[in-house]
């Protein structure tokens, strides 16, 4: 891990805060922390940090200012605290710019793989503008984007075209959860009906050719009420 990589962390709750900082140090990061909104807008000022931790539900500012004021100047990847019932305040947040975000209460493999994630994507969506993308492979799925194949186990699947579109953009943000407005403007454009009927069609679809058991998916994970979630790509797991 480089030593040099710099978290801020923005969070009021002293556990948290506490548990976070604790893990992150274990693993080589530098962390600086802020109880409130105006000391964590003036600490990533001062530090310009790699990446942001911060809390939604802060004492003195709303965290979704915050993201907004940072993203006038800075496109430091940020991934948002929240608790379980602020689904809609993760919506806002992300379309706020916010990169990521971890659901309270989490332990340090989840922490540590999203912000892997962050880190590695900045705070860019990968649309698969680049020519030669590497196969993404995890746990017997390989997705060849050079050819547009797709193999579980060794067996081609077939998808269709729209299928395959939200698979290669999910795989090729692995690990990282894509909304559902950002998949629909992707695949079907920006002017797309923003009605999520379409998608959700499409995903089961998709679940019955790739998951073993749909019910329970293993490559394409459900955030209920945000987007889709796809198993981090071997290669990038360290
Ligand atoms: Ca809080």
């Amino acid at each position: 891990m480089n030593a040099k990589t710099h978290i801020v962390i923005i969070e009021d709750e002293k556990n948290i805060c506490n548990f976070m900082a604790t893990t992150l140090t274990a693993q080589g990061y530098k962390i600086s922390t802020a109880p409130n909104g105006k000391g964590g807008l003036s600490l990533v000022t001062s530090v310009c940090p790699d990446l942001i931790l911060l809390d939604l539900g802060l004492p003195d500012m709303d965290g979704i200012d915050i993201i907004r004021e940072i993203r006038t100047w800075a496109s430091i990847p940020i991934i948002v605290i929240s608790a379980r019932t602020q689904e809609q305040e993760k919506v806002v947040a992300q379309d706020s710019g916010a990169d990521d975000y971890i659901t309270k209460p989490f332990g340090p493999p989840e922490l540590m793989a999203r912000i892997r994630t962050a880190l590695r994507h900045g705070n860019r969506l990968n649309t698969g503008s680049l020519l030669a993308l590497r196969p993404y492979q995890a746990d017997g799925l390989v997705i060849d984007f050079e050819k547009h194949l797709i193999t579980l186990d060794g067996a081609d699947i077939h998808l269709t075209q729209v299928e395959y579109k939200i698979v290669s953009l999910l795989a090729q943000n692995s690990g990282r959860v894509i909304t559902y407005d950002s998949i629909i403007s992707n695949v079907w454009g920006p002017y797309a009906d923003d009605n999520n009927r379409i998608l959700r069609v499409n995903m089961a679809n998709i679940r019955r050719k790739l998951e073993k058991n749909p019910g329970e998916p293993h490559y394409i994970f459900t955030e209920i009420g945000i987007g889709y979630r796809m198993l981090e790509d071997t290669l990038e797991r360290t």
